[in-house]
């Protein structure tokens, strides 16, 4: 396995980054997680957009043009081998003194792993998931949340710690005022008489590609959807409900909480739209 560090393609042994990497003593950088589908890279221009946005959000300079970046993106997976895959790409401050200052910091560390994927087996796709909302609170927008997609994740791993120790694949997050937020690392639809509703990034939710590509299939279908505000008693009575995340594409969930959603199974819109975004996966992207 090859990995893209710093303008060298290194084996995945010597891929190191300084214990100094201001990424790793404070959490300073950002990241996106991608994916290629036949050898198309699925949105990268939505994935590189959110990734030059963060980066000008919290002042850090990336060392390559959008287009240099789409390039190692798609090396990466060549020098791999997959056509199919993950990437995971990594912004960090760079390497400077213990001070936290990020002026210390004279680059950016810049790296590109591509891996083969794991997602939930298939099963799940055909059972739904069950799922909990968790004690966990998402921040709301202050500039980290939700619109950074920082290398601080300790919320979304404290979800998952959370939804492991219930024995859940996956679990929901609420903000600081109670409405529903997103999962660890997917956003949240429910569907209610025909009609869609995810919340806004304001909330304190990241705006996914998924989701606005979802959003995207699901109006050209003729269905409304709308970014509006809602509460655990709005998901727990809907007729459908599901997620939706680069990792986990669009997956249903058939509980929350305990309370069984619609008749417990994969529900027909949820349906529709996945197979609608497994086809687009394999024509909107970057060759
Ligand atoms: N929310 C969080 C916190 C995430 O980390 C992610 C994804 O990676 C998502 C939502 C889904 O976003 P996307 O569809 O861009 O993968």
């Amino acid at each position: 396995q090859l990995i893209f560090l710093d303008g060298k393609f290194v084996k995945k042994e010597e891929a190191v980054v300084s214990v100094y990497d201001h990424g790793f003593l404070y959490g300073d950088g950002i990241f996106e997680g991608i994916r290629a589908y036949s050898g198309n890279v699925f949105r990268l221009d939505e994935h590189l957009t959110r990734l030059y946005d963060s980066a000008k959000s919290i002042m850090l300079t990336i060392p390559y043009t959008k287009e240099e970046m789409a390039h190692i993106v798609a090396e990466t997976l060549r020098k791999n081998k997959l056509t199919d895959g993950y990437v995971r790409l990594v912004v960090s401050r760079g390497v400077g003194d213990l001070g936290l200052s990020p002026y210390s910091c004279e680059k950016a560390t810049v790296l590109v792993i591509a891996e083969p994927l794991r997602i939930y087996p298939k099963e799940l796709y055909e059972t739904g998931l069950d799922i909990i909302t968790v004690a966990t609170r998402r921040n709301r927008s202050d500039v980290l949340n939700p619109m950074v997609k920082s290398l601080n994740y300790l919320n979304n791993v404290l979800v998952k710690i959370e939804a492991t120790l219930a024995g859940v694949p996956e679990a929901l997050m609420l903000n600081d005022q109670g409405y529903v937020a997103e999962g660890s690392a997917d956003n949240i639809f429910i569907v209610r008489d025909k009609k869609l509703i995810t919340p806004p990034g304001h909330v304190g939710a990241l705006v996914g590609i998924t989701r606005n590509a979802i959003i995207d299939i699901a109006r050209a279908k003729g269905y409304e959807v709308e970014e509006a505000i809602y509460t655990r008693h709005d998901v727990y009575t809907a007729d459908e409900v599901f997620l939706t995340g680069t990792a986990a594409e669009v997956i249903a969930v058939k509980k929350v909480d305990g309370r069984i959603i619609g008749d417990g199974k994969p529900g027909p819109i949820t349906n529709e739209l996945l197979e609608s975004f497994r086809e687009l996966t394999l024509t909107d992207g970057y060759k």
